[in-house]
């Protein structure tokens, strides 16, 4: 009896030295023997559990969801349609699955990759993905106002947005981004962190997303894809706070804030609506920071930025631009920037307002994403 155990420990050392995490390039992903464990083709079908995802559930549909969101992305992986109503789940029975599990030791959800070693060299051969079917998975798609997050804390944690559910779509990104080879990234904004804090918010509405820095790691795995759109860029109110969770591998998220010129102390501030409201003044000048992503393929120059004040928490071209700026953006990582705007005179005192942004509010680049251009701040305008 202890010697198979030992036997099965043995295999597992060898294993463990023969790879690790390489994360010098932004996005974390694993080397064997030298060279990156990927998949030797550049496709993968999910075999999803029938009690998992039954016909018509929300669930289904928002498996759908990621999946087209990875296949959007700039690498040339790919995720066939799913084959549903898998009645035989197991790990490792040769068959790439998705499945709520109800016997996970830890954690939300995890995906565990099989791989192939041949000639010193390994391949994934399996990734099964089981999610904690206890935890409250919440799949809308409507920005939940209850349950405000009361601190910074919290809000890293995606309170903000699902109430005290966790967003399956966000989580199942990050799942399929280690099915593919990615690894966990604790240095920069992006969904192979704290998943539930990488979003955007417009018009009441929550949108998961790949983000630059995993969708840079696929192109890095596996090449340009093939899709006819290959470029998208966006902008959100989320940054990089520091590196957290478990053994400190996975990025913690907050909001980005407004701060005063002189002192470069964040202005105060209120949470509201989930979010949390500048009290700024008319006339004045502050560095207003939002994050930009280029979530495509090709590096995109000059492009325009514009600065909008809206009478609600939905940013159009319609609302008043007040500021426009341009930007060059490669693929790379995603640039969190402070930049100085006044705040418009003719705005009302006490009023609240919402600071919007649009990237390429000019419309000049075809994107296979066009809901994700738009961010805002809320701010309250005092004498
Ligand atoms: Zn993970």
């Amino acid at each position: 009896m202890n010697m198979r155990i030992n036997s099965c420990l043995m295999v597992l050392v060898i294993i463990a030295s023969l790879t690790f995490v390489e994360n010098a390039p932004g996005y974390g992903y694993r080397k064997g023997n030298g060279t990156k464990i990927k998949w030797e083709g550049e496709n993968i079908r999910w075999r999803a559990a029938s009690n998992s995802f039954p016909g018509g559930s929300s669930y289904r549909t928002a498996l759908n969801r990621a999946i087209s969101r990875w296949n959007q992305a700039p690498g040339e992986f790919h995720f066939k349609s799913v084959t549903w109503g898998d009645t035989n789940i197991e790990r490792k029975n040769k068959q790439t699955e998705i499945w709520f599990s109800d016997t996970l030791g830890s954690g939300s959800a995890t995906c565990y990759t099989w791989l192939k070693w041949r000639w010193g060299k390994a391949t994934i051969k399996e990734a099964d993905i089981a999610l904690d079917v206890d935890v409250p998975w919440s799949t809308s798609t409507i920005q939940s106002n209850k349950d405000v997050a009361g601190s910074e804390v919290e809000s890293y944690q995606g309170k903000a947005y699902g109430g005290n559910r966790r967003t399956f779509v966000t989580t199942a990104l990050h799942e399929m981004g280690h099915a593919m080879g990615l690894q966990h990234e604790n240095r920069r904004l992006n969904i192979m962190g704290s998943d539930t804090s990488h979003l955007h918010a417009n018009n009441k509405r929550i949108r998961a997303y790949v983000g630059e820095d995993a969708g840079n790691g696929e192109v890095y795995l596996y090449g340009r894809t093939d899709t006819i759109l290959k470029n998208d860029l966006s902008v959100s109110h989320w940054k990089f706070w520091k590196a957290g969770g478990t053994d400190n591998e996975y990025s913690q998220h907050i909001f980005t804030k407004i701060y005063h010129i002189s002192t470069g102390n964040p202005v105060y501030s209120k949470w509201y609506e989930g979010v949390k409201r500048y009290r700024v003044k008319k006339g004045t000048t502050y560095h207003v920071q939002f994050t930009y992503e280029n979530n495509g393929y090709y590096t995109q120059n000059g492009v325009n930025i514009g600065f909008y004040i809206s009478k609600n928490r939905n940013i159009t071209t319609l609302d008043e631009r007040f500021a426009t700026r341009t930007m060059n953006l490669t693929r790379n990582r995603p640039y969190t920037k402070k930049l100085t705007l006044t705040i418009p005179s003719n705005l009302t005192v006490t009023h609240g307002y919402w600071l919007g942004v649009i990237i390429d509010y000019t419309g000049s680049i075809q994107e296979f994403d066009e809901h994700n251009n738009a961010a805002y701040i809320p701010i309250e305008i005092i004498p």
